[in-house]
């Protein structure tokens, strides 16, 4: 019998799940070798019976988070799919704010009639086995953890840097052109993407395992910067970590 695969979405833009979608022809490889159950983006089909739960999205409401719980109950594996779900992402920009504030402006004379709670993990709620991170996730890890959990195998995330993919695509660095980047403590497996297209890294793939500190102050300070100065970037997609702790 197939494994049964649900994907669930909470609170993200759903870039996560159109990136599952823009796979093609891997997409048709994938419902050849798994039964996708639930994929609110790409079919009606709904089911309560799975084994692996992909979850997309930070949760933002208390009924968000016994939502996720219950999904844990069912689910052999869960995988938090994207940095929304891995980190907090985006999302927790809002905990900057006072949460009535973010109602307010969002919801104006309204808010009364919504609740929101501090963006945290998806791991702060329940247990996750595997972290897909990046905004969105890179399809090829995406892919290779179907693999993996078909075979049996385990799972390994890319433990470099994003720094050493850019340097084997031969970018330039950013710091060089006078941009501030966060590749030598953001965890690898996105292949640069971002530097290779001409921008920065902004670390949407969390903190590299053993980030080298030394090395990033000795950049940071060459280039006149300083640790506060990257912490800040890296809030970006990282803030709600320190409200998890
Ligand atoms: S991780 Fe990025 S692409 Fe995925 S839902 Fe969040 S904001 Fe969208
Ligand atoms: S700091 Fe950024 S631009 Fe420079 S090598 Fe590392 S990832 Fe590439
Ligand atoms: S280069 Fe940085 S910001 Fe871009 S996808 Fe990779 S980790 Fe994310």
């Amino acid at each position: 019998m197939k494994p049964r695969v649900a994907f669930f979405d909470f609170t993200g833009c759903e870039g996560c799940q159109l990136e599952v979608l823009n796979f093609n022809l891997e997409i048709v490889d994938l419902i050849g070798a798994v039964d996708i159950v639930e994929f609110r983006e790409a079919s009606s089909d709904h089911s309560d019976d799975y084994d692996i739960a992909f979850i997309e999205g930070s949760q933002t409401t208390d009924r968000d988070v016994e939502r996720v719980q219950k999904i844990r109950e069912k689910a052999k594996i869960l995988v938090a799919l994207g940095a929304c779900s891995c980190t907090g992402g985006v999302n927790a920009l809002k905990n900057r704010f006072s949460m009535e504030e973010n109602l307010k402006v969002v919801y104006g004379d309204s808010a009364k009639l919504y609740s929101t709670i501090p963006t945290r993990p998806t791991s702060a709620y329940v247990k996750v086995d595997v972290h897909l991170h990046g905004c969105p996730p890179n399809r090829n890890e995406v892919i290779s953890l179907v693999k993996c959990l078909l075979t049996g195998k385990k799972f390994e995330q890319c433990h470099n840097p994003v720094c050493v993919e850019c340097k084997l695509a031969e970018n330039i660095c950013a710091f060089e052109r006078g941009e501030f980047c966060l590749g030598p403590i953001t965890r690898g497996g996105c292949n640069a993407v971002c530097v290779t297209g001409g921008r920065k890294c902004w670390g949407c793939r969390a903190l590299v395992d053993e980030p080298n500190v030394n090395s990033e102050k000795e950049i940071l300070k060459k280039y006149g910067l300083t640790m506060d100065d990257m912490m800040m970037q890296f809030k970006l997609f990282n803030g709600a970590l320190e409200v998890s702790k």
